[in-house]
């Protein structure tokens, strides 16, 4: 999401004149986007907006702003805390950044925008430079969220639910990859209820329109709240044949009484129903979750209980947070809060657990050949490891159940490469790492018997 309204600002800033720099130093506006979902992040947040007091002293005319769930928290408390700052804007204020901007500059003030509303103009990416675009894209659907978790921030920082209207998302998703994008992510903290305050398409229609639109290879959506996950998607991973083999299902706990304290409106019963249900459909499909970890109250058989629900769902890959108290949320007054110390050893034994089911995951992929879409050159490209052939490019994708893939193919100059950002490679995987496979690409050929063969490229 919050990539998604990075580009968003980037974009509107491009159209007051600004261009991106790659270097601090050389900036004129800095803008800082952020996320306070969990304590962290609003701490590294203050210690950058803290560092760019010696660059606004070297550069008195920098104007340095903050956007985001930190900046819709804090208001112009953070005006006080940080004296550098000129800008603080909220989560609905990117489309009246222009003007924020503008305001600055005419008149060296300093502005807060946090300013809400029940029922806010969605603003729609207005797509800035089509040379910059990736194979892959995030989309956002809907904003905000209704479900109000006792230990999460997002209702309060990003207000209520609201979806927008389904032919501006087609049209963008259309002038995406009418610039080369071959997949997209739809986003939303709860896609299920994608429409359904505003009367709109169901989530499962607007997936049947994305599906009809030619030249995208893939769709891949997140997230899914287990209380509203049901038959129709269930069934469209059946009937869309782009909708990616992966879903990301955040189970946060395996304790009821830890689930019923969160708000969840779930219990680890349904969910595992649910998880059944889907996998006698879609036998293949990957599951990902998010679980917290010392939740206030939660005892050592809540904990257990957790770890009994993973050995029976077998995740693919999971993201595991120590609970933090966030400003708003109502768990930050509950009592019996669990110290840092035991939340970091079950987070650590959480994780270890998930390492083997991690990892088994990958190993089983072992020989199998899996359609990749390639990204691009790794970020990692090494150097004479893994059998490189002299002078290959490393390139990346991902499985459609969203699990990293490398290869080497071609060489640094590129002559001898029939492989580019955005083309479907079929990769034979021979190795499995714990958070990435590799392999090599190979070619399917139909035989006579209307089979299917592979034999390697030409690399
Ligand atoms: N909407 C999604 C859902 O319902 O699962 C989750 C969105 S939230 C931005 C991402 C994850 O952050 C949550 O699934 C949860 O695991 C974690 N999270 C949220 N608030 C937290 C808190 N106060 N402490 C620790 N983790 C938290
Ligand atoms: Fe937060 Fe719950 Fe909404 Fe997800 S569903 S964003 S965890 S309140």
């Amino acid at each position: 999401m919050n990539v998604y309204d990075s580009e968003l600002i980037a974009i509107r800033l491009a159209a007051t004149g600004y261009q991106q720099t790659p270097r601090l130093e050389k900036a004129d506006l800095v803008i800082l986007n952020t996320c306070t979902i969990r304590a962290k992040a609003e701490q590294k947040a203050f210690s950058f907006l803290g560092r760019l007091a010696r660059l606004k002293k070297k550069k008195p005319g920098l104007i340095v702003g903050v956007g985001g769930c930190v900046a819709q928290q804090e208001g112009a408390e953070i005006l006080k805390r940080v004296p550098h700052l000129d800008l603080v804007f909220g989560t609905q204020a990117i489309d009246r950044l222009p003007a924020l901007i503008s305001k600055i500059e005419a008149k060296r003030c300093r502005i807060v925008d946090v300013s809400m509303s029940e029922n806010p103009d969605l603003v729609d990416a207005a797509p800035a430079d089509p040379d910059h675009y990736a194979v892959s894209r995030f989309v956002t659907i809907m904003r905000g969220c209704d479900n109000f978790c006792t230990y999460c921030v997002v209702p309060y920082v990003r207000g209520r639910e609201t979806s927008r209207d389904p032919d501006n998302i087609v049209k963008e998703i259309k002038f995406f990859v009418d610039s080369g994008v071959k997949e997209v992510t739809l986003l939303g903290q709860n896609v299920n209820s994608y429409g359904k305050k505003e009367g709109l398409l169901s989530f499962t229609e607007l997936l049947a329109r994305v599906q009809a639109i030619e030249g995208l290879l893939r769709i891949r959506f997140t997230t899914s709240h287990p209380k509203d996950f049901d038959q129709d998607l269930i069934d469209a991973f059946q009937e869309n044949d782009k909708l990616c083999n992966h879903i990301h299902l955040p189970v946060q706990s395996g304790s009821n009484q830890v689930l019923k304290r969160m708000n969840r409106k779930y219990t680890k019963e349904l969910y595992l129903d649910k998880v059944t249900k889907l996998r006698d459909t879609c036998p293949e499909i990957a599951i990902t979750s998010d679980m917290i970890v010392g939740f206030p109250g939660e005892s050592d058989a809540d904990f257990d209980e957790t770890l009994a629900l993973m050995k029976k769902v077998e995740f693919d890959g999971l993201f595991a947070f120590m609970y933090s108290d966030r400003p708003n949320a109502p768990a930050t007054r509950f009592k019996a809060k669990i110290s840092e110390s035991q939340k970091s050893e079950r987070l650590q034994i959480l994780l270890e657990l998930q390492e083997t089911y991690t990892k088994k995951k990958n190993v089983a992929l072992i020989g199998s050949i899996q359609p990749i879409i390639a990204e691009g050159i790794s970020k990692k490209q090494s150097s004479g490891s893994l059998d490189q052939p002299d002078q290959a490019v490393q390139w990346t994708g991902r499985t459609s159940t969203n699990k990293i893939v490398n290869f080497y193919h071609g060489d640094i100059s590129g002559s001898s490469s029939n492989i580019f950002p955005g083309k479907m490679v079929q990769v034979k995987i021979d190795k499995a790492y714990a958070h990435s496979l590799w392999g090599k690409p190979v070619e399917i050929e139909s035989t006579a018997e209307g089979l299917k063969g592979e034999k390697s490229y030409a690399a």
